[in-house]
């Protein structure tokens, strides 16, 4: 029989919400239209069992199959009756507490239901059925002209998707159970009109959403609009920990602006303000005076990334670090973190956990968690896979069946990877770092050349 601790799949789900601010969420209807997060919770069924998306803490909750077969008696039975029925393989012990875990993050209700719903689909063999976040590039216009972006291009896309487009994605992604949407760029607020309307859409519809911007065209018209949205999250691009330094990367005057807009964003609404900075040959010796910036505007987390030799950056090969400068600027943040009380998250790097443990296989979140969508519709598994890794268009077919029957999606997935990663004791999580990295060096399969293991000998590599 089964201990109640095999039917949630991640206990750390858990231990956050004991940290988490309880606030009960006030559903709302507005203008007639019933707002999906009436329930609390929204399932899927998943080839590991059942992965449920939680309205009040943005997250997913990932659960085995004796557990969502118990959610789906509880439709119609009582406890008595599903405790019954399940009593072959769960203990009454463990049964009872699983249910009372289940009460305490209200995803039973006082009367012993599931309270939320569980999505009609079936389960896809071996992958989870659809994303779990889309990152929709809402347009590729950007103002600036930053020498180590990522783009190649800076005026927005020939035939960029509609508002009826994009109103018909969010439509799609909530009847399959993707709750998370990042909107950015170029600049998401280059389409300023278009993206009040989305956010206002995709909130509606219980869709988290996160921002990922500039920052510098949020003055105080424009905060305070968004400051009626509960937006999850802004991410603002920090390339620079000083003026200078900023300046050089972004253009002259632009700290002042963003600094201005920050301080605006601070004072008229609450969201969590995550500064990222793509680590570069101009900036990586800033790790210390980045976080004394992330806590001198007040930000909640730092959010790091080491630059890939992709768009503008391409052309710009004096802007790539060594594998041994990012070792070393790695280093030092995880020294940092160790006392900081910033928030830091190190972003497609080797030895990070590449998010919850529901995929199987080599890679990264991309294509397995995660897609990206560009401006004009087409899919891939993220902003740096587009190259090799197409996995159809919006346009003209189901997000879902992309997702799941892409040729190239199915492709990605199965790469085999490397040796060397996969006798890796960091593999579990690791999962062989970052597969666009590796792509841009001629082999998706090979390792990431950020990974600095290669460059260490027998006896430093374990001492990571
Ligand atoms: S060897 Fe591969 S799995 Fe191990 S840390 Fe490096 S990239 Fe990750
Ligand atoms: S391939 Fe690299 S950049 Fe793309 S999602 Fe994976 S880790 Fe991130």
């Amino acid at each position: 029989m089964r201990k109640y601790k095999f039917f949630i799949l991640d206990f750390s789900y858990f231990a956050g919400f004991i940290a988490f601010d309880i606030k009960l969420m006030k559903y709302e209807k507005k203008k007639g239209r019933t707002l999906v997060t009436e329930h609390h919770f929204v399932g899927r069924r998943e080839y590991f069992g059942s992965l449920f998306y939680d309205f009040q803490k943005g997250d997913y909750i990932p659960f085995d199959w004796d557990a969502t077969y118990i959610f789906e008696l509880s439709s119609k039975n009582n406890l008595d009756e599903i405790a019954e029925k399940v009593k072959k393989r769960i203990s009454k012990e463990s049964f009872l507490t699983f249910i009372q875990l289940c009460k305490s993050i209200e995803l039973f209700n006082s009367e012993s239901k599931l309270a939320g719903e569980l999505l009609p689909y079936m389960p896809v063999k071996g992958r989870i059925s659809a994303p779990l976040r889309v990152h929709l590039q809402l347009t590729n216009k950007c103002d600036l002209n930053c020498r180590h972006c990522s783009q190649e291009t800076r005026g927005p896309l020939e035939n960029e998707l509609s508002l009826k487009d994009i109103y018909k994605l969010i439509d799609e992604m909530v009847a399959i159970g993707t709750f998370e949407l990042t909107l950015g760029g170029g600049d998401p607020f280059c389409r300023e009109k278009d993206i009040l309307k989305v956010i206002k859409y995709a909130s509606e519809k219980g869709v988290s959403v996160y921002l990922s911007t500039t920052g510098l065209f949020i003055g105080r018209v424009l905060a305070k609009k968004l400051a009626d949205y509960p937006i999850k999250g802004i991410r603002i691009s920090f390339d620079g920990s000083t003026e200078k330094s900023f300046d050089y990367q972004r253009g002259k005057g632009t700290y002042r602006r963003l600094v201005r807009s920050i301080k605006t964003m601070r004072e008229l609404f609450n969201c969590p303000i995550s500064l990222h900075t793509v680590l570069m040959d101009t900036n990586h010796m800033e790790v210390l005076s980045f976080i004394k910036a992330v806590q001198k505007f007040r930000c909640n987390h730092w959010s790091v990334d080491f630059i890939k030799p992709v768009g503008q950056a391409k052309g710009n090969k004096h802007v790539l670090l060594t594998p041994e400068q990012m070792r070393d600027a790695f280093r030092t943040i995880v020294k940092v973190q160790k006392y900081s009380s910033t928030s830091i998250k190190i972003n497609s790097f080797p030895y990070q956990s590449r998010g919850k443990k529901i995929y199987s296989g080599f890679g990264c979140v991309g294509g397995n968690l995660n897609c990206w969508i560009d401006a004009q519709g087409n899919v891939f598994p993220c902003s740096f896979l587009k190259d090799s890794f197409h996995a159809g268009n919006i346009r003209n077919h189901s997000l879902r069946d992309i997702w799941i029957y892409s040729a190239n999606l199915q492709l990605f997935r199965a790469i085999s990877g490397n040796e060397v990663c996969r006798e890796c004791k960091y593999f579990e999580f690791c999962r062989g770092g970052c597969r666009a990295r590796a792509q841009f060096e001629g082999d998706v399969n090979q390792i990431d050349p950020a990974c600095f293991l290669e460059i260490e000998d027998e006896k430093k590599k374990r001492k990571i």
